[in-house]
Parts: structure tokens; C-alpha cells; sequence
């Protein structure tokens, strides 16, 4: 049996790849270019899926049309890259000749991806919409061991670091070659208090997760240490207006 003489009967089953097949904890590097390793079970769970076509005797149980359904189906090389990155973790040439890569949204029965929500009706709010986070593995039993070894500096968010608070927001050694520019919100109170946001690689959250620690390293040029604190926060309206209030002294 070709991949031609599926029965188009099948139920269409989509599977995106990033963050559900690839673990994607180095995030993305172009279409081309699939770093990671599967997500724990990925790979037994696919093959469970397909006949492999080389097989006379492979069972004949299956029932879906199994479709890998990515955005990098649409740049050059991308569905070269998924395939070699499936042959690479286990899948036999005969099972990867029953999966298809479609370009355009397939008329599945399902869509198993990380980044959707299930319409059951009610449609999502704006906050809902905004806070929603994909599954990553930094969450999952058997990471794969990406713990960062040696010194892995954080690097301060890209981009302003609260959006709509822009205008109180002042950007440090902005033409300073010998440092990086750094965007800091400043209270209004007389303290002058600085607010950075460091946004940390999935590696890093990873390596968190796994125990590592923060440390803070900071030049005093021999000068009294100023107060200084850590805090965590996100995107949510009650993180901005706590965040707010802490400006305001
Ligand atoms: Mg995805």
C-alpha cells in the first residue's frame, strides 16, 4: 500500500510539529532548522499511527489519514528538514512514506496542536487570548537534559518592558558602546528607582526548573551598595498594576 492508495475514507488526523512532536525548547531557528529532541513519546505515539509501507506485514488496524501540518510545509526545505528530523529519532523510511506534510490547512477531523483553544462556544476574552501559554516541556517528567553548565548571562526583554507603560520608560547606555542598552521603568517617587525586565531562554527557564539559581552581579566601582531587589512578574493587569504601584512609592 502507497500513501496514493489511502483510502480517502480516513479520517484526516493533523498533528503540528513545533512544541508537540519537536520539543522546541531552543525556540525558532528558521524553517530549516530543527534543533531539539522529540518531546518524550512522541515518536512511539506517531509510529503507533502509521503503517510503515515497507512492511508486508505490518497490521492493517490503522485509521488515520496522518498529516504533519507545520508552517515550515511552506518554506523551502521544510518538509525535508521534518522528515530527516523523523528518520533522525526513529521513524522507519516505510512510516515516514505514510505521513503527509500539506501546505494548507487540512480538512482534519482533529488538530492536535500547542497553541489552540478548543471553541466550545464561548468565545475567549482578550486577557484570556493574551495570557495563553503553549505547553513546553520545561513542564514535562523526562526533560531532555538542556541544564545550562557555566555562566548563561539573561538578557533584558526584547522590546518595551511593559506594553502601554512606554511612556515612563527610559533606555540606559542607549549610546553607550562599552554596555548594552537597557529599558528601565522609573518611579515617580523620590527614591529613582529603576525597573529592568530580563526575559529568560526557554533553556534558562529549563535550568530553573531543574535548580539553578539567580545571581546578580553588579559594578559598585567601590561605592555603597544600592538597594536592590528581585521580583517576578508577567503580562497579566494585576502584575501591571502592582508593578504601577511599586512606581509610585
Ligand atoms: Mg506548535
Amino acid at each position: 500500500m502507497h500513501k496514493n492508495d489511502l483510502p480517502t475514507s480516513w479520517p484526516i488526523l493533523a498533528i503540528d510539529f513545533d512544541g508537540v512532536l519537536h520539543s522546541y525548547i531552543s525556540g525558532w531557528k528558521g524553517p530549516r532548522t530543527i534543533t531539539d529532541a522529540p518531546i518524550a513519546g512522541a515518536i512511539e505515539w506517531l509510529k503507533s499511527l502509521i503503517p510503515d509501507q515497507d512492511d508486508a506485514f505490518a497490521p492493517r488496524h490503522y485509521y488515520f489519514d496522518v498529516q504533519i501540518f507545520s508552517s515550515r510545509a511552506r518554506h523551502f526545505g521544510g518538509r525535508a528538514a521534518m522528515r530527516r528530523w523523523l528518520l533522525r529519532h526513529g521513524l522507519t523510511r516505510g512510516e515516514l512514506e505514510s505521513i503527509r506534510f500539506p501546505r494548507l490547512k487540512p480538512p482534519s477531523i482533529l488538530l492536535i496542536d500547542d497553541r489552540a483553544l478548543r471553541f466550545d462556544g464561548t468565545f475567549p476574552t482578550v486577557e484570556q487570548m493574551r495570557d495563553f501559554r503553549p505547553y513546553r516541556v520545561g513542564t514535562m517528567q523526562p526533560a531532555p537534559p538542556t541544564r545550562a553548565t557555566g555562566i548563561d548571562f539573561l538578557a533584558p526583554k526584547d522590546g518595551p518592558i511593559v506594553e502601554g507603560l512606554e511612556a515612563i520608560e527610559v533606555v540606559y547606555a542607549r549610546n553607550q558602546s562599552e554596555y548594552n542598552p537597557l529599558r528601565s521603568l522609573i518611579s515617580t517617587d523620590g527614591t529613582g528607582r529603576a525597573v529592568s525586565r530580563w526575559t529568560l531562554t526557554a533553556e534558562q527557564r529549563v535550568a530553573i526548573a531543574q535548580g539553578n539559581d539567580i545571581f546578580l552581579e553588579l559594578m559598585t566601582f567601590h561605592q555603597p551598595l544600592q538597594p536592590i531587589r528581585i521580583f517576578l512578574a508577567g503580562d497579566t493587569n494585576e502584575d501591571r498594576e502592582s508593578l504601577l504601584s511599586l512606581l509610585e512609592g
